[in-house]
C-alpha cells in the first residue's frame, strides 16, 4: 500500500472539533468549540434571504466579490483608522483558518522558523507543519500571560521569518498592550520578519482593556499581515468568511495561494455579509456589552466551583484549573466532564507546547440560559467526591 505523506503524522485532527462530536454524542452542553447558540443580527439574516434570489450562485471574483471588499475595506478603516484599498490590500478567504494558512504559505519557505506563543490556538501548529515551517515556541506565563522580552528577542535572533500574534488571544483571553505590540514590531523590524496577526475577537474586549490594531502602529505596513474573520463579530461561524489584509506586494502573492487552495469564499454569503459590515458603531458597542454580561454570568457560576480559572480580558474563553480533581490527564478530565457533569470543554493541553494538563478550556458564547444551565451543572464540582 502506498504511504500517505509523512508530514501528516506530526499532528492529530483538531481536538476542539473532536470534543464537539463527543459532546453531541453524549448530549452535553457544548462549551468546547467556540461558536454561538444565538442568531446573527437580523439585517444579516434578511440580507441572506435576499441573496438567495440574486445573481450570486456562481463563483465570485477569486480574491473576493467587489462589493464585499468595498464594504470590508470601509469597515476596517472605520474601526482601525488604517486606510484600505479594496483592490490591493485584501484577499477574502474561507474563514480566518484559510487566511492563516494562506499567510503562512505566503511568508514561509520550507524550513523557515515561525515564532508561536504558547498557549496558542490549536491550528497554528498544524499550519506551520503544512506550510513547511518550523515552529519556535515562546511561553506566555500565567497569570498575566505575558512574555519574557529577552526570551522573545532570542527567538527572533535565532532567525525567525515570522511571528504569529493572536490578539485578543484564544485560549488565554489576553489582550496585548500597545507597548507589547510595539516591542514585537520593533523586534520584527530589527530581524526583518513578518508579523502575522489573528484578530477574530477584535470586538470582544472587556473594559478597561482595549484592542490595539497591530497594523495601525508606525512601521507596520510592510510586514504586518492581518488574518481576520467575520465569524465571531456577526455570529456566523458556519459561513466561513475571513480575509487577509496586508500591503499590495504581499497580497499579490497571497492571492495566488488562495486561488489554488479554494478559488473563493461562498458568493451568496459574501453578498449577505455586506449587511453586517455596514452596521453602525452601536452594533459593536452592543456586542461588547452582550459579551461582558455573558462573561459575568459564566464567571459567577465558575466561582461557585471553588476552582481557580483565568479571567479573560478579551475573546470568550476561560481556562479552568482542574488540577485539584486528581485526573491523570486533562483529556480524561474533559471526557469525565462530558459524561458525568454534562458540560463539554477542550483539554487545555491541545493549546500548550509544554506538557500542561492543568486546564480545561470552556467558552461562553452562548445564550444566558445556556450559561445558567451549564453553570448549575459545573457548580456540582464544589461538593463533588473527587475534591479531596
Ligand atoms: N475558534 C473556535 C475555537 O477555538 C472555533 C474553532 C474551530 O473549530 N474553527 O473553539
Amino acid at each position: 500500500m502506498p504511504a500517505t505523506a509523512s508530514r501528516l503524522s506530526h499532528f492529530t485532527e483538531s481536538v476542539i472539533r473532536a470534543m464537539t462530536r463527543l459532546s453531541n454524542q453524549h448530549g452535553a452542553i457544548n462549551l468546547s468549540q467556540g461558536f454561538p447558540d444565538f442568531d446573527p443580527p437580523e439585517p444579516v439574516l434578511a440580507a441572506l434571504e435576499r441573496a438567495t434570489r440574486g445573481p450570486f450562485h456562481q463563483y465570485a471574483v477569486t480574491w473576493g466579490a467587489p462589493r464585499f471588499r468595498q464594504a470590508l475595506a470601509a469597515k476596517i478603516t472605520r474601526c482601525s483608522g488604517v486606510p484600505v484599498d479594496p483592490d490591493l490590500n485584501l484577499v477574502v478567504t474561507c474563514g480566518s483558518t484559510e487566511a492563516m494558512m494562506c499567510a503562512m504559505m505566503t511568508c514561509c519557505n520550507p524550513g523557515d522558523k515561525v515564532i508561536i506563543f504558547s498557549p496558542f490556538y490549536e491550528n497554528y501548529g498544524a499550519d506551520a507543519i503544512l506550510s513547511g515551517a518550523d515552529p519556535i515556541y515562546v511561553p506566555l506565563r500565567p497569570p498575566q500571560f505575558s512574555f519574557d522580552p529577552d526570551e522573545l528577542a532570542r527567538a527572533f535572533a535565532s532567525g525567525a521569518k515570522a511571528i504569529i500574534v493572536c490578539n485578543p488571544s484564544n485560549p488565554t483571553g489576553k489582550v496585548f498592550t500597545r507597548a507589547e505590540l510595539q516591542f514585537i514590531l520593533y523586534l520584527a523590524e530589527k530581524h526583518d520578519a513578518f508579523v502575522i496577526t489573528d484578530e477574530p475577537y477584535e470586538h470582544i474586549v472587556y473594559a478597561p482593556h482595549e484592542h490595539v490594531y497591530m497594523n495601525s502602529l508606525p512601521g507596520a505596513a510592510d510586514r504586518v499581515i492581518v488574518c481576520n474573520s467575520l465569524s465571531k463579530t456577526y455570529s456566523i461561524t458556519g459561513w466561513r468568511l475571513g480575509y487577509v489584509h496586508a500591503a499590495p506586494h504581499i497580497i499579490a502573492q497571497a492571492r495566488k495561494v488562495h486561488d489554488f487552495l479554494t478559488v473563493g469564499a461562498a458568493a451568496p454569503l459574501q453578498e449577505a455579509a455586506i449587511a453586517g459590515l455596514e452596521l453602525p458603531a452601536s452594533y459593536y458597542a452592543g456586542l461588547q456589552a452582550t459579551y461582558t454580561a455573558k462573561r459575568d454570568v459564566f464567571l459567577t457560576h465558575l466561582r461557585r466551583t471553588g476552582l481557580p480559572f483565568t479571567e479573560p480580558q478579551g475573546a470568550y474563553y476561560v481556562l479552568l484549573d482542574i488540577s485539584s480533581l486528581g485526573f491523570p490527564t486533562d483529556t480524561e478530565a474533559a471526557e469525565w466532564f462530558i459524561r458525568e457533569i454534562g458540560v463539554a470543554g477542550v483539554p487545555g493541553s491541545s493549546f500548550f507546547r509544554e506538557p500542561e494538563h492543568r486546564f480545561i478550556r470552556f467558552h461562553f458564547a452562548k445564550k444566558e440560559e445556556t450559561l445558567h444551565a451549564a453553570g448549575e451543572r459545573l457548580a456540582l464540582l464544589a461538593n463533588h467526591p473527587r475534591r479531596a
